[in-house]
């Protein structure tokens, strides 16, 4: 090659590199609309972590079948990048199971996660793993956690995968495959490498506020701790999930707390992604939840005095925000759909 040639190619390739990641970190806020994150920032009473953010997106969340989305519909578009019917999970609008950005990831021999503060058979983590045309199916999500290669995942919901009414128990089954199965944090943050299967509860997670603590946080930091000692890169899902059950209650208090628990765990993949320039992050929501509003507040005071206009879900578009190679790319408004398209051309799946 002409070696003028060689020098002009060289820090193209090199600038192009640069550009796209070898990992992903996924974050999603269940419900979390502009109103709950400037709730968090209110109350908390300073920045917060995702403001380092400076790629930032909106995202329109319309479902196949409705106007206004649940968490399933929600989820499986961004999983899939296909439009879902409200209550489906890893299917598109024809029922047909899609491959889920998670199991695209498997194929190209990265490693896997899913993080939440919810049973982790719930709407939003299932729909990267499971394939079911009905969120109610947990029994059949847990089941399908078994059919993947997913290296970590941390969460409620034991009682899915060891009190079913097929008889089987799948912590066992698991332990088989090679997981080490976990009971309680302290068992699950002494695991420092190989595959880890964390159940922190029964069924649901607790409130921040009545005793979770900083669950979410080190949840984030243990598995991108064990994910990155792969060599082809990872991709993990992080879900601040009871933000959307604060805007269920219209509770302006729940959804700060949830906001600011979120954003903590926003800040640890922040940190891992300032120190590993090839991790992409992306903070998004499924949808909005409850037309909260900020009626009235006090900065010093660090109070908000919100409203709301329903108990259920919106159509109003949510934020997405970026940080890291790629992170240009979500700048503008689009479907969630094109979420997983975008994340699948800087990955280059399939
Ligand atoms: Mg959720
Ligand atoms: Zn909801």
């Amino acid at each position: 090659m002409n070696r003028y040639l060689f020098l002009f190619i060289l820090p193209l390739s090199l600038f192009s590199q640069a550009q796209k990641p070898k990992s992903i970190i996924l974050m999603i806020g269940d419900g979390m609309g502009v109103a709950q994150i400037q709730s968090g920032r209110i109350t908390k009473g300073a920045p917060l972590h995702l403001e380092k953010c400076s790629a930032i997106g909106f995202s329109f969340t319309h479902a196949a079948d409705d106007f206004i989305t649940d968490s399933g519909a929600g989820a499986t578009a961004i999983a899939i990048g296909k439009k879902a019917k409200n209550g489906a999970i890893g299917v598109d609008a024809a029922e047909k199971p899609q491959p889920t950005l998670l199991e695209l990831c498997e194929k190209k021999g990265k490693a896997t996660g899913l993080v939440a503060t919810s049973s982790i058979t719930h709407a939003t983590p299932a729909s990267f793993i499971a394939h079911v045309p009905n969120r109610e199916m947990h029994e059949a999500i847990a089941l399908d956690f078994l059919k993947t290669d997913i290296d970590v995942f941390i969460g409620g919901g034991r009682k899915y995968f060891r009190n079913r009414s097929d008889q089987r128990n799948l912590l066992q089954e698991l332990g088989s495959k090679g997981y080490q199965v976990k009971n309680n944090w302290e068992e699950c943050s002494s695991i420092s490498q190989g595959k880890l299967a964390c159940f922190l509860a029964d069924n649901g997670l607790l409130k921040v506020s009545e005793g979770r603590g900083s669950m979410l946080k080190d949840a984030t930091a243990h598995s991108l701790g064990l994910l990155s000692k792969g060599k082809k890169g990872f991709f993990l899902m992080v879900e601040g999930s009871q933000i959307d059950w604060g805007g269920h209650a219209n509770d302006a208090q729940y959804i700060s707390s949830e906001m600011i628990d979120f954003d903590d765990a926003i800040g640890e993949a922040l940190a891992f992604a300032q120190k590993n320039p090839e991790t992409l992050l992306i903070i998004t929501a499924d949808h909005e939840t409850g037309g909260f509003a900020l009626q009235n507040g006090n900065l010093e005071k660090k109070t908000v005095e919100g409203a709301f206009t329903t108990g259920q879900h919106t159509g109003v578009m949510v934020p997405v925000f970026a940080y890291g190679p790629g992170a240009k790319q979500f700048i503008g408004l689009y479907d969630n759909t094109e979420l997983f398209y975008k994340i699948s051309a800087l990955l280059d799946l399939k």
